[in-house]
């Protein structure tokens, strides 16, 4: 085992056929062509950790590095990780109709650095790629995972090439390039932008580090169910709503939740994931009202939620095998039900959403109104990002 790795690590495995890998060497998808996940010995995790103190006193999501694949925690390239808090959302701010009485937080990811929770995949992927020799890392973005890496990556020393559609929020494009990174526009959409990424990578050596071609960013995302099962006390919330876009977040927390319970450290059922999609823009939503395990291309994609407009996903069997395996759903909702939804929650709480947060919270509407959840369940929504990256999209 190279000490890149932690000690808990016991290899790495192909998410589709189980091929196993060993976890000492760089490596993006499976022999197969799937997204690699990394699997820890938790049976003497279990032994090593006393339950419920997971923490390993580091600050901010490191506290969770016991679960996570670095091994030398002594020169983290690091911005300032939180943990972000749980905020109360009283339900007349989302929807004035009689439903079932529930409770809502809002998990606000905007506080990480770079203002989204990109940093956490990001962080992960940026330490480990130090710790193994890469030098040049390249991805196709939305915005925020561009942003992250390029911060990250002048941190740690790194060149970094982001690839973006041509319409991505401006702030976004510009954040990338004050932190140095080589900058594309590009007139295609991301997995498009992924296409002209891979040739650059083929051509000229850059690490690909495009959503689950690149095994660690996952791990980062993991730590938003670590730290949700910490924060409710080790017995999880009812549902959890996921603004999807590549999936990795859904499927990280999923890995978090199957671990911890692995681990005995859980009590009661794990959440239904609810997959939350933009109407213009809906490739798992289709796929699970199909019942397929693989989602078609979604052609002519359009939605003012930038971040969850991915035409195609690489995990896609993976988002639709843990919604399913919740017992959760996966719905879209329209962009003036997003815009609807930031407006009411800002005006009326002081909360402003980014438009994919926002798109969470219209679903949730949704939900009641259609009568799709129980009466009284516990919910969390996540904001991905700070509303404040997208004023110029707004209302
Ligand atoms: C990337 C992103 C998403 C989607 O996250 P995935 O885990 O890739 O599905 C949602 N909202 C915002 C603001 C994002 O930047």
């Amino acid at each position: 085992m190279s000490e890149a790795f932690s000690a808990f690590v016991s290899h790495l495995e192909c998410s589709e056929t189980g091929e196993q890998y060993p976890a000492n060497q760089a490596y993006n998808v499976s022999n197969a062509g799937y997204p690699l996940l990394v699997r820890y010995n938790l049976n003497a995790l279990r032994d090593a950790l006393e339950p419920g103190t997971l923490s390993s006193g580091l600050p901010g999501f490191w506290r969770y590095s016991k679960l996570l694949p670095l091994g030398p925690l002594e020169q983290i390239v690091s911005l300032g990780e939180v943990c972000t808090p749980l905020i109360p959302l009283p339900i007349d701010a989302i929807t004035s109709s009689e439903g079932p009485p529930c409770k809502v937080w809002i998990k606000d990811e905007g506080l990480l650095p770079t203002g989204s929770f990109k940093a956490r995949g990001v962080s992960l992927a940026v330490n480990m790629a130090k710790q193994l020799g890469i030098q040049k890392m390249a991805i196709p973005t939305n915005g925020n995972a561009g942003a992250a890496l390029a911060a990250y990556g002048a941190q740690a020393g790194l060149e970094i090439l982001c690839y973006c559609p041509r319409d991505t929020p401006p702030i976004n494009v510009e954040e990338m390039r004050r932190y140095g990174a080589e900058v594309h526009l590009h007139d295609g959409l991301i997995h498009e932008c992924g296409a002209e990424v891979q040739a650059r990578c083929d051509a000229e050596g850059w690490f690909n580090t495009s959503t689950l071609r690149e095994p660690y960013r996952i791990e980062g995302k993991k730590t938003m169910g670590l730290e949700l099962a910490e924060q409710f006390d080790w017995q999880l919330p009812d549902y959890i709503f996921y603004p999807t876009g590549g999936g990795t977040g859904l499927i990280g927390m999923w890995k978090a939740f199957k671990e911890l319970k692995a681990m005995g450290w859980l009590s009661g059922d794990l959440p239904k994931m609810i997959c939350v999609q933009a109407e213009g823009c809906a490739p798992l939503v289709r796929a699970f009202e199909r019942g397929d395990r693989r989602a078609d291309v979604w052609e002519n994609a359009e939605t003012v939620a930038a971040g969850i407009r991915v035409p195609k996903a690489l995990g896609d069997f993976l988002v639709l095998d843990a919604v399913r395996e919740s017992g959760g759903y996966a719905l879209s909702v329209s962009d003036d039900a997003i815009r609807a939804a930031q407006h009411d929650i800002a005006t009326k709480t002081g909360f402003l959403m980014c438009p994919e947060g926002a798109a969470t919270a219209a679903a949730l509407k949704r939900s009641l109104t259609e009568g799709l959840m129980e009466p009284g369940a516990s919910t969390v929504l996540f904001n991905c990002a700070t509303g404040l990256k997208y004023l110029d999209l707004a209302s």
